[in-house]
């Protein structure tokens, strides 16, 4: 098992790119009372990364519309944001992937290496083992995967299928906005935090 994040900034660059496309894509569409949607972006202190991030990493996107008695949130779908949660989605997907395999890799290393304690990664496995495979996006994403997805083995079977390419940044991404429609609001059934 050698799934490892790209190193060096140009990694979390392309993913801010890609996080910026996305809520271009989102703010184009208007409210759907008619209102136009104002930026009011949601700070965030991410975690799981030894690297310095680029400055961008301290927001995630997010709109509100700007008519009063409606203000409704509009956050778009995000390939450095997992929801609620506190590590960066790349983060969360790895690590919950490294425990899995033939040589899992100890939640004492995991740690060590990416500062998340054995609670929190305990609970992204729960995630990925009851969670994600009960969302509906999941039900109609695996068929376009177009493989029989070892539920047992989520999420080390997604990295399986998508980092096969010699460009890793390119697989992450794809993989990573793969993911996106899960970090709206509502885009699993329930979410927790960490
Ligand atoms: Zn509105």
């Amino acid at each position: 098992m050698c799934h490892k994040l790209p190193r060096g900034a140009s990694f979390w660059q392309f993913l801010f790119s890609v996080d910026r496309d996305l809520a271009h894509a989102n703010r184009q569409q208007a409210c759907s009372c008619g209102g136009c949607l104002h930026a009011a972006n949601y700070p965030r202190k991410p975690r799981g990364c030894s690297e310095r991030l680029p400055p961008e990493y301290g927001c995630r996107f997010s709109f509100c519309c700007d008519r009063d008695g409606c203000r409704k949130r509009m956050t778009p779908p995000s390939v450095r944001f997992l929801g609620r949660k506190l590590y960066l989605a790349a983060v969360v997907v790895l690590v919950s992937a490294m425990r899995q395999g033939p040589t899992p890799r100890r939640v004492r290393e995991l740690s060590a290496l990416f500062g998340a304690d054995r609670r929190t990664i305990a609970r992204w496995q729960v995630f990925w083992r009851e969670q994600f495979p009960q969302s509906p996006f999941w039900k109609v994403a695996r068929g376009s995967l177009s493989l029989m997805a070892d539920v047992v083995l989520l999420p080390l079977t997604l990295l399986d299928v998508f980092l096969r390419g010699d460009d890793p940044c390119r697989d992450w991404g794809r993989l990573l906005s793969f993911l996106s429609p899960i970090t709206t609001p509502g885009g699993l059934a329930s979410e927790d935090s960490g």
